[in-house]
């Protein structure tokens, strides 16, 4: 067991002037238990606490790190760009690059616009899509993260096509009034309120490959019914790609399942770990943006240069050789499965594991990989408990939630998943 005397301290201290000792919610333990861990460093796929506890690392910051810890082209660009000047609140060279990158990698995007954070840029691809169509109604998915803007903290009312109910205090209910929220993976009752109100609907909004309650991934036929009757009713299409952008490839959930959005959001990996969201499609739809055009949107540090090359950097050793960075995290991610299912097999616990590239997540429930929220059984958060807390022990660090995913960067090598394993073989034997 380590000594975590220097975290129990910052975390009494952090208690006394941030609520629950946190700046955003899940970091708190609260759904695992015990208290969180207060980072010092981090390096490749591994990170050390303040009582000089090294874990590896399966959070990798909720997914930016894709190239694993303070790797090193994205720190030297940091480096030099910062000596130069952290920020001007005018147009910098790093911006263009940024967005030079970015748009001849997607296909769908002719522009974009760079914001500071994943919620920032969904929030305003939904104001330009209802700028855009003179509509005010967004539809979602129940299981689908968005980032905390009002109108997307709304989850599902009771029954099938029904508009959604504030998931937040303080989201007025008339807000919540102009999202419908339904199940994922039911092409009928999409096809059903479509047909029944897509005349209102501005856009439609799913994550590339739901990834914020456990791994949903969907059918490629849903995606094609979504995309089909956005078309046909004049909605928007916007695929939420802030995890899945430049993580499941160059062309993110779009080109997993081959499917074109009309408009397409990123966070996480495009900043390289700095703060950077950005959203994007069309000329025709993003020049409805001010200063051309009538849909505003705005930010001090928008664009800022540090994070540009931050960005810049990793896309950059992301798309060389080819792309082999993305055989490699296949790779990777394959060995973590294969590893972590003959425990599961091994220890004949009805358990199993999802995955997408590196994207992964432990189903902790019998039967079939469940393809919406309303599947996942919410006994098996207690099971993840015990998992994480023991995992923990033995130097293995996961997300502090039974919701959220396993991220492999290009850092973890093969040994590292051996051990890690190892070391669920362990936890598994004791707990199971
Ligand atoms: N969309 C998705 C799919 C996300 O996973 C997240 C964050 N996990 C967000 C939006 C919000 O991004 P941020 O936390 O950077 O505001």
């Amino acid at each position: 067991m380590s000594d975590h005397a220097r975290s129990r301290e910052l975390y009494r201290r952090a208690c006394e002037v941030m609520p629950a000792g946190v700046n955003s919610p899940v970091r708190a333990f609260r759904s695992v238990g015990g208290d969180p861990i207060f980072y010092e460093r981090g390096s490749g796929c591994h990170v050390v606490d303040a009582d000089g506890n090294r874990f590896v690392d399966y959070v990798c910051s909720w997914g930016p790190l894709i190239l694993g810890h303070a790797h090193p082209e994205v720190v030297e660009a940091v480096r030099t760009t910062a000596a130069d000047g952290l920020s001007f609140g005018a147009p910098c060279r790093q911006e263009v690059e940024l967005a030079e990158l970015v748009t001849s990698a997607v296909p769908h995007l002719e522009m974009i616009r760079c914001v500071s954070s994943g919620t920032e840029a969904v929030m305003s691809a939904i104001r330009l899509a209802r700028g855009a169509t003179g509509r005010d109604v967004v539809l979602k998915f129940d299981g689908c993260y968005h980032g905390h803007a009002d109108h997307l903290l709304v989850s599902a009312g009771s029954g099938l096509a029904t508009f959604g109910t504030p998931s937040s205090a303080g989201v007025p209910e008339s807000f919540a009034g102009h999202t419908a929220v339904l199940p994922l993976d039911d092409d009928d009752a999409f096809r059903e309120l479509m047909t029944a109100r897509g005349h209102e609907i501005a856009a439609v909004i799913i994550e590339g490959v739901p990834a914020n309650a456990g791994l949903l991934v969907q059918r490629p036929e849903f995606m094609r019914t979504i995309r089909d009757q956005c078309t046909r009713h004049g909605a928007l299409l916007i695929l939420d790609e802030v995890i899945t952008g430049f993580r499941l490839g160059t062309n993110g959930a779009a080109g997993f399942y081959d499917v074109t959005p009309d408009l397409a959001t990123y966070g996480k990996v495009i900043g390289g770990g700095m703060p950077v969201g950005a959203y994007g499609g069309s000329r025709e739809v993003m020049e409805q943006l001010a200063p051309l055009g009538p849909v505003y949107q705005a930010g001090t540090l928008s664009g800022n240069p540090v994070a540009m090359a931050a960005g810049t950097a990793a896309l950059r050793a992301l798309f060389a050789d080819g792309g082999a960075a993305y055989t490699e995290l296949e790779r990777l991610g394959a060995r973590l499965e294969t590893g972590l299912s003959g425990v599961m097999r091994r220890a004949g616990v009805p358990w199993s594991v999802v995955r997408v590239g590196s994207i992964l997540w432990l189903v902790l429930q019998d039967g079939e990989p469940p393809r919406r929220f309303d599947k996942i059984q919410p006994q098996t958060a207690d099971i993840y408990a015990r998992l994480h807390g023991a995992l923990l022990d033995r130097g293995i660090s996961l997300a502090p939630s039974a919701y959220e995913v396993v991220f492999v960067s290009l850092a973890h090598d093969d040994a590292v998943i051996d051990e890690t394993v190892a070391a669920f073989e362990d936890v598994v034997r004791e707990i199971a």
